[in-house]
Parts: C-alpha cells; structure tokens; sequence
C-alpha cells in the first residue's frame, strides 16, 4: 500500500465509521472530539501521520460494554449449539435427555457419588476410574449414569451412552468396518454402557462384548457400566470362562456401586477404591 492509498484508506474508514455513529447520543468536547452523551467518554482518537491529521472512531465505554455484551452472547450461543451436537449423537435414546441433575429428587444418597463424579471427572479420566452400578430394575442406576452423561455434555465433554443392544445391531449390520466402529465407540473421554446383560448371548456377542470392552480397557479411558446382574453373579468362582474375563477387565477399571443398599466392601479391587475415596476427599 502506497502513502497515498493509506491516508485514502484511513480516511474513508473515518468517513465510515462517522456515518454509522448515532449522532443524536453525541456531543463535541472543547476540542471538538465527539463523545458520547452517557459515559462522557470520547469516540474518537486522532492520529497523525504523514503530516497529517486523522481522527479515528473509537468505541466509548457503552460501546465496548455492549461489544462485549454481544461477544459474550454468540459465545453462549455457539456453545449451546456444540452441547446440542454433542447429546444428539451421544444420548442415543430420547429418555436419556430426562435423567439429569436438575430431575434428581434427592431420595437417593448414592447420587452423592454422580455428583462428585462430575466435580472430579479430569482426575476420575486421569485414572480412569469409571463405576459398575449394579441392582435391580428401577433403583435409579440408569438414571445417575444419565445425569452424569448430561452434566459432562453441558461442560462440552463429549460422551457416549448407548446400551450393547444397540452396539450389536451395528455390528451385525455392518460387513466391514467392525473395528473402525468399535475403535469409534471406545475413543470417547466417557463410556457409559446402560443396562448390561450378558447372561443370553450368542457366542458372536459374546466375543464382541469382550472386545469393546478389552479394547476400552486399553485406551485407559474410564466406563460406566449399569446392570442388573448382582455383584454375587458377576464374582462367582463356578462362572465359565467367556464371562469371567469380560467382569474381570470390567472390574479392573470400574467400582462396583450397589442399588439396593447393600454396602459393597470386597478385598479384591481396594488399591482402585483408595484412589477413588482419595480423590472424593
Ligand atoms: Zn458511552
């Protein structure tokens, strides 16, 4: 850019910025700058360059209050729009948008921990420390795992619940792609399997099952897995062997949570659980 074609740029950006000012909010100091009538503050600043003599717009305190009024705003709104994406793809069942904090009755104590889990979740992703919640149908398992899910969505955390029905199906739709889908499913920061049963599965499931959650298990991620089947069940020593690797790695990266007030204090998984309690301290 030439002198000349600064001083004309500089010039016409002055020009333009005169005419979309709202003259009637204005007046002239002593020096003849315009300032607005609210603040008193000017909104213009003069420049010189190349012998001459420029007066540029300049926002008055109103003005830099709102700009950022309406910066603040589109923040807002782009976020509201990246939250909104997240739970359309990661709350797969319409249900799942119900089950947050703002619904929680306060009737059941253990959502002390869904609480303190959200409070916690870069440590609790750090250690990938996730929860087994276990009891029967209807003790509000699904429903903690939903509030979780939620109020990490609405930090801009992405998050998957689904349930394995629904991760079969897919699997069993798709000819090729198995491992992309499951590596997928297993990358996001919180996993949240609903309603885990595994006691009627074909051999295919089965197998299926053990790797999403073998392949989990390896990305260090944490899970969150809600299930009927009693903490007896999936612990028993006669149980064959497809089943007790799949609770084994299960066990190894989530603490098991009882539904139906029982207190849950085996010897096998104290070191995860000491780290867990430490981190609610
Ligand atoms: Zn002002």
């Amino acid at each position: 850019m030439t002198e000349t074609e600064m001083i004309d740029f500089l010039q016409k950006k002055t020009d333009q910025v005169s005419e979309n000012s709202n003259v009637s909010e204005e007046y002239l100091d002593e020096a003849g700058f315009r300032c607005c009538k609210v603040c008193g503050k000017r909104r213009e600043n003069e420049y010189s360059m190349l012998g001459k003599i420029f007066r540029v717009r300049c926002l008055c305190e109103c003005e830099q209050a709102e700009q950022k009024r309406i910066q603040e705003e589109q923040r807002k709104k782009e976020f509201a729009l990246q939250v909104h994406a997240l739970k359309s793809v990661g709350l797969t069942e319409k249900r799942f948008y119900e089950w947050c904090f703002d619904n929680d009755n306060g009737r059941n104590s253990k959502m002390e921990l869904a609480y303190s889990y959200v409070q916690k979740w870069p440590q609790m992703k750090e250690k990938n420390i996730g929860y087994i919640l276990w009891g029967e149908v209807g003790t509000g398992k699904s429903f903690f795992a939903g509030c979780i899910a939620n109020a990490l969505m609405e930090q801009g955390i992405s998050v998957m619940m689904t349930n394995f029905s629904k991760i079969l199906n897919e699997l069993n739709s798709r000819f090729e792609g198995k491992n992309e889908f499951i590596g997928h499913l297993v990358s996001y920061p919180l996993l949240i399997i609903d309603d885990f049963g595994i006691e009627r599965n074909s051999s295919f499931a089965m197998e299926m099952i053990y790797h999403v959650i073998d392949r989990r298990y390896c990305t260090k991620l944490p899970l969150i897995i809600t299930t009927n089947i009693s903490y007896k069940e999936m612990t028993d020593p006669e149980m064959d062997e497809e089943h007790q690797r799949i609770y084994s790695r299960l066990f190894e990266i989530c603490i098991p949570i009882c539904f139906e007030g029982q207190d849950m204090r085996g010897g096998e998984h104290l070191k995860k659980r000491e780290v867990f309690h430490q981190l609610l301290q």
